[in-house]
């Protein structure tokens, strides 16, 4: 009998239409050929495994890296009729799993890849048929990946026990490093990849520097009543900035993985019901919820990455309707980056510097947000979007190489251990006693940078740090980076970028 995808898509899950790559995906996998599907965050990546699961006799296997998670998808299948279960050490009925997948009773059965790499999973698959392999998340494969988990690297020689069984891996989170490994890792074709299309058109993208982050987000509370998330770094940063917003008068709920759970659940369950609450949360939050009409996503300091930037802003708008992602961020959080890609071991430094380089020139760049994020994804976009803050309001640059030198000497000068306030003031020829008692008011760069530079001292600062021109020792003061040389010697010049008024963007916003 001929599986008709369609006709199952109609009556197992309701939907009328397949969406995006849904439909090759599944055409591939039916057709027993070997597939990587990278599809971002919603684009649908369950109904690729789940309907062949159900069109195809025989079990369909899902090694997915999070018990939470498998939870979540097991519930959602069940609800829909499919039978599944999951073998983990957290479901104590994995007697009567064992026993439906030999009797040939089960769709689905997930499994973490410490469990399915194991000799007795492997004997188990072969007292039944397996319809699939599907690898969730399957990024963590690779040692380029942002959450490279070794046990995925057990995984190729189970798949490999099973030559005819397809194996279709989905990740929503891959660069085209990461593409090629997986590729490699699990034993997939190059032509068996599938790429959806990452633009999220209705995603309105800016970055700011923080000047005062609670103020800033406030601001963002204000013009955006509906649903929103904000993302904190720490558990303690989350309760802090939780508890500041709620003067704002909105309903706000913390959220972060030291929390009761039954907290956790409520906080969760409160904001899936609600339409005007607002998240604060730490990244642990977000995965697996499903609430289309998140308004907002903001970002109170730097993501990991641009694919956990991407997945996280990602949260916002599923509806289609208009989003905003704003983020947040501070020259400490690169300073403070480096510092634990100094503390890896040395043969991944490379690849954390290069994720943390791709995130620089996000957030530095005065050109197009999304043209630099979806090149980042391998896709080749126009040069402006029309809809971030650079493209909305195109922000001035300007040659701030001479207060950069003035910045850098006065560094040098007063021995690398002084920190931006101090140095600004020194620079701007502000005395005090603390400059007085080291003697510093008679060196040669005190009061050098005249009004007009003054306002750009530390946006100066910010981006000598940024550029690695500058580093922070762990009291605060600043050390020359291996960058400081050229800007010094004027084989490098410091650009900064004057981001427009905040009213003047209010009011082309309004008008666009
Ligand atoms: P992902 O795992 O890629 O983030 P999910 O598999 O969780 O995405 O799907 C996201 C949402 O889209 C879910 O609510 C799902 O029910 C819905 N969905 C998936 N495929 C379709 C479709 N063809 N038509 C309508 N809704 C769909
Ligand atoms: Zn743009």
């Amino acid at each position: 009998m001929p599986v008709d995808p369609r006709a199952i898509l109609q009556q197992t899950f309701g939907f009328s239409d397949f969406r995006g790559v849904q439909a090759r995906v599944i055409d591939r996998v039916l057709a027993g050929q070997r597939t990587l599907a990278v599809m971002p965050t919603g684009a649908g990546k369950s109904l690729c495994y789940q309907l062949p699961a159900v069109a195809l006799p025989g079990t369909c296997i899902v090694i997915s890296p999070l018990i939470a998670l498998m939870h979540d998808q097991l519930r959602a299948a069940t609800a829909i009729g499919i039978r599944a279960a999951a073998l983990t050490s957290a479901d104590d009925n994995r007697a009567e799993t064992i026993a439906r997948f030999r009797a040939g009773e089960l769709d689905l059965l997930y499994a973490a890849p410490e469990r399915a790499s194991g000799e007795s999973f492997r004997a188990l698959l072969q007292q039944a048929p397996v319809a699939l392999f599907a690898i969730d998340e399957a990024h963590c494969v690779s040692e380029w990946g942002h959450d490279f988990r070794p046990d995925y690297r057990l995984l190729r020689p189970l798949l490999d026990a099973f030559p005819a069984v397809p194996r279709l891996a989905l990740t929503a989170t891959a660069d085209a490093h990461t593409r090629a490994d997986i590729l490699v890792q699990l034993g997939l074709p190059d032509d068996g990849l599938i790429v959806a299309g990452f633009d999220r058109p209705n995603i309105r993208y800016a970055i700011s520097p923080r000047q005062g982050t609670t103020q800033q987000i406030a601001g963002l509370l204000r013009d955006h009543p509906g649903p929103g998330i904000v993302y904190a770094q720490t558990r303690s940063g989350t309760e802090k900035l939780a508890a500041a917003l709620a003067a704002t008068g909105r309903p706000v709920r913390p959220y972060h993985a030291g929390l009761d759970p039954a907290v956790r659940a409520r906080n969760q369950a409160d904001f899936v019901a609600s339409e005007d609450m607002v998240m604060v949360a730490t990244v642990a939050f977000g995965m697996g919820i499903d609430k289309p009409d998140v308004r907002f996503v903001a970002h109170a300091g730097l993501p990991k990455s641009i694919e956990a930037y991407y997945q996280e802003t990602g949260r916002a708008g599923r509806d289609g309707d208009p989003a905003v992602a704003h983020l947040f961020w501070g020259a400490e959080d690169f300073a403070r980056a480096r510092q634990r890609i100094a503390e890896v071991e040395p043969d991944r430094q490379g690849s954390e510097r290069a994720r943390l380089d791709a995130l620089g020139a996000l957030v530095e760049t005065a050109g197009c947000r999304r043209r630099i994020l979806l090149r980042h994804f391998g896709e080749e976009p126009g040069e402006r979007c029309g809809n971030c803050d650079n493209c909305l309001n195109p922000p001035a640059a300007i040659d701030a190489t001479q207060v950069a030198r003035k910045f850098l000497s006065a560094v040098f000068r007063t021995g690398q251990m002084f920190g931006t306030g101090y140095l600004h003031d020194l620079l701007v020829g502000k005395s005090n006693e603390r400059s007085l008692m080291n003697g510093h008011e008679g060196l040669s760069v005190f009061g050098i940078v005249g009004d007009d530079e003054a306002p750009l001292v530390r946006p100066v600062a910010r981006a000598l740090l940024l550029r690695d021109a500058l580093r922070a020792n762990p009291h605060g003061g600043l050390e020359f980076g291996p960058e400081a040389r050229a800007i010094l010697k004027g084989e490098a010049t410091v650009s900064l970028i004057v981001p427009p008024k905040r009213e003047r963007s209010r009011r082309r916003g309004g008008a666009a």
